[in-house]
C-alpha cells in the first residue's frame, strides 16, 4: 500500500512514519528530511532550500516537485510520503508522476491534532542532530540530557522549531497545507486520523486504516 500522510506541523508525520517504516516495511519519503539532509550535506539544492526552511516558508514547488520525482524513479515498493504535496499543485504535479511510473495512492491520511496542541508539540520538539530521532522535553526526553538514545548523537532544536518560526510554518499549513483535505475528499481517498493521543493510540488507529 502506498500512502500520503499529511497534517499540520506538529502533528505527528514524522514520528509515525518511523513507526511505519519499523513495522510495516514501507519507505519512507520525507521531504523536510530530504531538504535536511541536503542542507547538511551543502548541497545545490540545500543552499536553495536553506533560507525558506529557516523562514518557515515552503521551498518553490519547482525545486520540491523536482526532487521527489527523483525520489520516486529511485525505487520500488510500498512507500509513505510524508510532507508532500503540502498544497495542491503540488498534488497535481504528484498525480501527473504517479500516471507517469504507473503506480498509485491508496489513501491520503490526514493527522489531526487541534491548534491548541500544536504550539506546545512544536516548541518542546527535540532531535538528534546524527539519525534524527525525535524527541519532547516533556513527553519523550532522551535517558541523557542533551544525547540520542539511539546513536549517542546531539540531541538539539531544529531552528525551525524557534516559537517566531513556527508561526509563519502554521500560516503556510493553513493557507497552502489544509485545502488538500478538500483535494483529497474529491478523489475520495481522504482518511481522517485523530492525531491526539499516545504515540501508540495514533499508530494503532493508522495501522486500522492500512487494514480496511
Ligand atoms: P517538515 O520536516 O515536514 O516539517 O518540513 C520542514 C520544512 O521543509 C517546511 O517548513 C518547509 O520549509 C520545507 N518543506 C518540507 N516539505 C515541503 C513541501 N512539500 N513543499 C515545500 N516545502 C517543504
Amino acid at each position: 500500500m502506498n500512502i500520503l500522510l499529511f497534517g499540520p506541523p506538529g502533528a505527528g508525520k514524522g514520528t509515525q512514519s518511523a513507526l511505519l517504516i519499523k513495522k510495516k516495511a514501507m519507505r519512507q519519503i520525507s521531504t523536510g528530511d530530504l531538504f535536511r539532509a541536503a542542507i547538511k550535506g551543502g548541497t545545490p539544492l540545500g543552499l536553495e532550500a536553506k533560507s525558506y526552511i529557516n523562514e518557515g516558508k515552503l521551498v518553490p514547488d519547482s525545486v520540491t516537485i523536482g526532487m521527489v520525482r527523483e525520489e520516486l524513479s529511485k525505487h520500488r515498493g510500498p512507500f509513505i510520503l510524508d510532507g508532500f504535496p503540502r498544497n495542491v499543485a503540488q498534488a497535481e504535479a504528484l498525480e501527473v508522476l504517479l500516471n507517469e511510473l504507473k503506480i498509485s495512492v491508496d489513501r491520503a491520511i490526514f493527522l489531526e491534532v487541534p491548534n491548541a496542541y500544536l504550539l506546545g508539540r512544536l516548541t518542546g520538539r527535540r532531535v538528534c542532530k546524527t539519525c534524527g530521532a525525535t524527541y519532547h522535553i516533556e513527553a519523550k526526553p532522551p535517558k541523557a540530557k542533551g544525547v540520542c538514545d539511539v546513536c549517542g548523537g546531539p540531541v538539539i532544536q531544529r531552528d525551525d522549531d524557534k516559537e517566531e518560526v513556527i508561526k509563519t510554518r502554521l500560516e503556510a499549513y493553513e493557507e497552502s497545507t489544509k485545502p488538500l483535505k478538500d483535494y483529497y475528499q474529491v478523489k475520495g481517498q481522504l482518511v481522517t486520523v485523530d492525531g491526539t493521543g499516545s504515540t501508540e493510540d495514533v499508530f494503532g488507529r493508522i495501522d486500522r486504516v492500512l487494514r480496511s
